[in-house]
């Protein structure tokens, strides 16, 4: 059962949605994510380079997600409040992408021209999808790390982003 689904997963189409870069008009595809929890695509900040992360196949995912539910259990009152840290922070946890930038799971979309944050278009019609399989992201530092120093990296990063967590 799980090695059929392993298969499955990696036969997974990756959907490439069209943006548009309102500083200097450069129009490029950005990778998106199948269906959310199946497979995570995170791209890099630098230049879109897309890895992915199954979940259930990692168990990266549930650890940060734990680590943050429990250091925001008294300061930040609803799940879906502390998901989005979750997001902001996550990226920053696996190792930096090819291009050296932190990888992003927020769905935020950065112009590879310009370096300026650029808005998600949508898909293309007909739609297009990713030829090429996509990498699975590293996460060689985390791995490294001890239990209590993961605890100590999620809550200084979750520090950092306080009142900054927004889209
Ligand atoms: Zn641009």
């Amino acid at each position: 059962m799980g090695l059929r689904r392993t298969r499955e997963c990696k036969a997974m189409l990756f959907p490439l949605f069209w943006c548009e870069c309102d500083s200097c008009g450069h129009r490029f595809d950005v990778q998106v994510g199948p269906e959310r929890y199946e497979a995570v695509v995170l791209i890099s900040q630098g230049s879109n380079s897309p890895a992915k992360l199954i979940p259930r196949e990692d168990p990266m995912f549930d650890k940060v997600w734990a680590l943050v539910k429990d250091l925001l259990s008294t300061t930040v009152k609803k799940d879906i409040d502390r998901a989005r840290y979750f997001d902001f922070i996550f990226g920053e946890l696996c190792d930096p992408a090819p291009d050296g930038t932190p990888y992003d799971i927020t769905g935020r979309v950065w112009c590879p021209r310009c370096h300026r944050r650029a808005a998600l278009g949508g898909p293309h019609d007909p739609p297009k999808f990713a030829t090429e399989e996509i990498p699975d992201v590293l996460h060689t530092h985390w791995d490294g790390l001890s239990p209590l120093q993961r605890r100590e990296r999620v809550r200084k990063l979750l520090e950092e982003k306080k009142g900054k967590a927004t889209y």
